[in-house]
């Protein structure tokens, strides 16, 4: 029987169900955290994980794959306590989210000791605890695919190798990240029906987007309410077609939102929504606008819904 590992220990994969493919309980930098904790209110972020996921419960989700890695303060300790709060199964990573820095410890340790600290994640747990990593995380962004960045790259991908886990990748469309990305794994032997090129929603370029899920990958349109990226009418314009070009079955629709987030200062938030850098970001916005208007565009019957909201994040995590 097929099993995936949750913050609350193993389950059958029949038991994910209704899935949201990427969004974060809480992002924030573990080195501002530890060096100035008083510029953090734990409780705050708890009470913010916990209205955002109980919302999502509210629409139906049973499942939340939560992205967060090294370097976004990846908690798997907070994790646990909003699934046993709120009755949804998070699932957890390992991995670097880095465009590019690493700290110093990684200068004299090559690819192989970095690949053996996401298998200890995977096999043992993560943060001295028997949670294990269900996924591998790792980024690309603007400044491309860097020497580190390729290194995390070619980590993730030999644990992936190694231990049968799914990967993950942040990608940047803007400066086509993603067939480099899929180009490393495929050096590694990564088997590519387990990766996900994550944000390809970020553009309207179907043809790109289609030439990744023409290797074998999923593609995540898992940006919605990012509207800075791109707005929700294009996000669901490119969902629509990828859907009538018969892609349903490698499609993540969600959202990345995150809780809380410690990348703006408040006032620099409180103009996000007014300033239309964001709309109704939130862990329901999906549910509450995208999928009523690919229903409307007469693209996602009840059979599509299920495919995008629960096949294909199992069959992502389970194999
Ligand atoms: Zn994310």
């Amino acid at each position: 029987m097929a099993t995936v590992e949750t913050v609350q220990g193993t389950i059958d994969a029949e038991q994910l169900g209704l899935v949201l493919a990427h969004e974060h309980i809480r992002v924030r930098d573990e080195a501002m955290a530890d060096q100035w904790p008083a510029r953090y209110d734990e409780q705050l972020e708890l009470d913010a994980a916990l209205v955002a996921v109980n919302d999502a419960k509210d629409r139906g989700v049973q499942s939340i794959v939560d992205a967060t890695a090294m370097f976004n303060g990846r908690d798997v300790r907070l994790m646990k306590r909003v699934a046993d709060e709120s009755g949804v199964q998070i699932v957890a990573c390992t991995g670097i989210y880095t465009y590019d820095h690493l700290p110093h410890y990684f200068d004299f340790r090559d690819v192989d000791a970095v690949t053996e600290l996401f298998v200890e994640d995977i096999e043992g747990g993560i943060q001295g605890t028997d949670i294990k990593a269900a996924f591998l995380k790792c980024a690309a962004d603007a400044p491309g695919v860097t020497e580190n960045v390729e290194k995390v790259h070619r980590a993730v991908a030999r644990a992936s190798v190694q231990t049968g886990t799914p990967i993950m990748a942040h990608s940047m469309p803007a400066i086509a990240t993603g067939p480099r990305q899929v180009e490393i794994f495929k050096e590694e032997g990564v088997d590519l029906s387990r990766v996900v090129i994550a944000h390809c929603g970020d553009t309207d370029d179907v043809d790109y987007i289609e030439g990744l899920i023409e290797q074998g990958v999923y593609v995540g349109l898992d940006r919605y309410g990012i509207e800075v990226a791109l707005g929700i009418e294009a996000r669901n314009a490119t969902a629509a077609e990828l859907l009538r070009r018969g892609h349903a079955e490698r499609l993540m629709i969600s959202q990345d939102f995150c809780a809380s987030i410690d990348w703006f200062p408040p006032e620099m938030a409180e103009q996000a929504e007014p300033l239309g850098m964001i709309h109704k970001w939130s862990m329901t916005l999906v549910f509450d606008e995208v999928v009523p208007a690919l229903r409307e565009a007469g693209v996602m019957d009840d059979a599509t819904f299920e495919t995008i909201f629960k096949d294909n994040p199992r069959r992502w995590l389970t194999a």
